[in-house]
């Protein structure tokens, strides 16, 4: 067990293949991070999916900010949004982390925060909301949104 480093910037990252949330050192998302439970490799890539079951651990423990896309998979302009989205989390990878919930699968969440629109990108930091937008988003504004936080 090493020391803890009180400044280290990490993800909760929740497992694409087991669901297990792993603790990332988003300064090393480069190398290869694996899931302690299953060793499927941990990929800060693509938004990280997230459901009412993980958000608020994730929300709270991640120690960078939190960029969530809420979606649903018959929303037109959510489509739209998702390469942008992606390509966001390529270049934000070891300073945001961006995540994505769906809607329909999660209400409980997506109620808590009234969203009644989608998509809504919600910007968390220190576990509270500091930016908002609705609708689908150039990537110069979502660069906007996180300008300050990360
Ligand atoms: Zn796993």
């Amino acid at each position: 067990m090493t020391a803890p480093d009180t400044a280290a910037r990490h993800a909760i990252v929740p497992c694409g293949a087991c669901g297990k949330l792993n603790r990332v050192d988003v300064a090393r998302a480069d190398a290869r991070a694996t899931c302690g439970a299953c060793q499927t490799a941990l990929t800060l890539d693509a938004p990280v999916v997230l459901t009412d079951a993980t958000f608020d651990t994730v929300v709270s423990r991640s120690t960078v900010p939190v960029m969530i896309d809420f979606y649903a998979d018959w929303c037109g302009p959510c489509k739209m949004m998702a390469p942008v989205f992606a390509d966001f989390a390529r270049r934000q990878k070891g300073r945001v982390l961006v995540a994505k919930v769906d809607t329909d699968a999660n209400p409980g969440v997506s109620a808590r925060f009234g969203i009644r629109s989608i998509p809504t990108l919600t910007l968390m930091a220190g576990g509270k909301e500091v930016a908002r937008q609705v609708g689908a988003v150039p990537m110069a504004m979502l660069e906007r949104m996180v300008a300050g936080h990360a």
